[in-house]
């Protein structure tokens, strides 16, 4: 029998799921909500031998769930989509209290997302049956064949929404998987396994595998027996993932952190700029494509800082879970720690807190929105990605000096440029960085890349991109004339 624990009635197992079956460790590790701290439960920690035992259910599910093909699967997949919908209060309920992201924006956007990422590949994989490229000398006819077994690793701050993300392109693609959930916040991807399996998807093809980082994840990655690793998360992590995968020569794909820049021109709509920038706080600024350096043009710095504070004031901190809430906790003491370091040791090195800068009164784990400034462009503060609700403000003179100051860090992830339409493209256009909206933050389509440059990552995730890495790509060749073998050139 599955250890479970309940959450508003809802029973979550705590084992892993291989195979189709649940299956207990003899060694747990603790879970607590962020929202006041209280224990969750005991989570199933991955031994090796769990390790082994999922990657060899998804091997043996491997040749069956490969050989039906993109249409086959897509209706497997489809099922597993509409199952998540109707199972989506339930996760939105686990989520919120897992890792702390508010209700409301689970049940009014995550879960749509969640069952669109997996049917939207579903359907998308029926491009890829029937690629062909007529050559000068031969017809290519391309064969998108499945990896083979998938590691999908993906962080605690949207742990369902990226998971599904990445189940989406490699079910579809064809191969079968194992998912290492966030050990902050690994209810919901225990969940998933139920909603496919619920959705009758065959044993072995989603296996779960719970745990901590530095063990389990650290084990899967190193295993030769793996085709791919799909990694969402720290830096620091994907350079040690890259050495075990770089060993085994394992493509890896990598989507990491951000620092990345919001820039607004002196012509920029400063009402719209204000009330996006103060967006950044969004999930207690737990997000990696946050634009979280407000580079603002000089002549109207003050003016902007003005507007963003009133938005900033009527933000409404606390339980994630009422539906009145916009900012809720930071997952974990250890990252709200991280965070308030951040801001102390700017204060003490002479930056100024323009508001926040100390734990906010809704609980332990709340930290007040907060802007800091007059920092130096090479700060710590400046320089690295804090992942909380601590946004820096610096200012330029001119449009030369936003683009020299927004490319000024080692990340790459994402940008937002505010500013009459022609010039804030010409501004977007020369920041280096995977992605950049104008005029506009976080609208988010399928069928486009996502993924940074530098330190942000390495590959693109969405439409075709997430199945260039998913398969084995074979090209059938054909002669377009006769043929006829020759030794010296044509
Ligand atoms: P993390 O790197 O500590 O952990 C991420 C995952 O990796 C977890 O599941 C963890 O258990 C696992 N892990 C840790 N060590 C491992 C190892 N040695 N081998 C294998 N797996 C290991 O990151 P985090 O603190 O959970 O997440 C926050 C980071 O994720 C931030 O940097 C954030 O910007 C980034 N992020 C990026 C994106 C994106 O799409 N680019 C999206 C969300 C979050």
């Amino acid at each position: 029998m599955s250890n479970t624990i309940a959450i508003d009635g809802i029973e979550v197992s705590t084992d892993h799921f291989i195979n189709g079956e649940r299956v207990p460790s003899a060694e747990r590790f603790e879970d607590r909500s962020p929202i006041d701290g209280h224990l969750i439960g005991h989570i199933a920690a991955g031994l090796p031998e769990h390790c082994d035992a999922a990657i060899e259910a998804a091997r043996a599910a491997f040749p069956a769930w490969a050989a039906l093909g993109p249409e086959k699967r897509r209706e497997h997949l489809h099922r597993f989509a509409a199952e998540l919908k109707a199972w989506g209060d339930k996760l939105a309920r686990v989520e919120c209290e897992d890792n702390g992201m508010l209700f409301a924006r689970l049940k009014g956007h995550q879960i749509e997302r969640c069952a669109h990422n997996i049917a939207f590949f579903a359907d998308e994989a029926m491009k890829l049956v029937d690629h062909t490229i007529e050559g000068r000398n031969a017809k290519h006819r391309l064969q998108f064949d499945p990896a083979g077994v998938c590691v999908l690793i993906t962080p605690w701050n949207s742990p369902m929404m990226l998971t599904t993300w990445k189940l989406g392109p490699a079910l579809a693609a064809g191969n079968t998987v194992i998912v290492k959930p966030p050990e902050w916040a690994p209810l919901t991807c225990s969940m998933l396994a139920d909603v496919a399996a619920a959705a009758g998807l065959p044993p072995g093809v989603i296996n779960v595998v719970q745990g901590i980082g530095a063990t389990t994840g650290a084990t899967l990655v190193a295993d030769p027996r793996i085709a791919r690793v799909s990694f969402t998360g720290s830096v620091p992590t994907a350079k040690s993932i890259a050495q075990s995968t770089g060993r085994n020569l394992v493509p890896a794909s990598f989507e990491l952190g951000g620092k990345s820049a919001f820039v607004v021109l002196d012509d920029a709509d400063l009402d719209l700029a204000a009330s996006t920038a103060a967006l950044q706080y969004r999930n207690a600024g737990q997000v990696c494509l946050a634009g979280t350096r407000l580079l603002v043009d000089g002549r109207v710095a003050d003016d902007f800082v003005a507007r963003m504070k009133k938005v900033v004031a009527s933000l409404n901190v606390g339980d994630p879970r009422q539906p009145s809430t916009e900012i809720g906790p930071i997952i974990h003491p250890r990252q709200f720690d991280k965070v308030a370091g951040f801001v102390d040791r700017a204060r003490e090195s002479g930056a100024t807190i323009l508001w926040g800068g100390a734990k906010h009164e809704a609980g332990d784990l709340y930290y007040q929105p907060t802007l800091v400034t007059d920092v130096g462009e090479s700060d710590e503060v400046v320089q690295n990605e804090i992942f909380g609700p601590v946004l820096v403000l610096q200012t330029f003179d001119g449009d030369a000096e936003a683009v020299r100051l927004a490319n000024s860090t080692r990340f790459g992830l994402a940008g937002v440029v505010f500013g009459s339409e022609q010039r804030a493209v010409d501004v977007a256009r020369q920041v280096r960085t995977g992605m950049v909206w104008v005029n506009s933050f976080f609208l988010r389509d399928l069928e486009a890349p996502f993924g940074g440059v530098g330190d942000s990552g390495i590959g693109r995730e969405g439409g075709q991109w997430s199945f260039e890495f998913f398969c084995d790509i074979k090209d059938v060749m054909l002669p377009q004339k006769p043929y006829a073998p020759v030794f010296a050139g044509r």
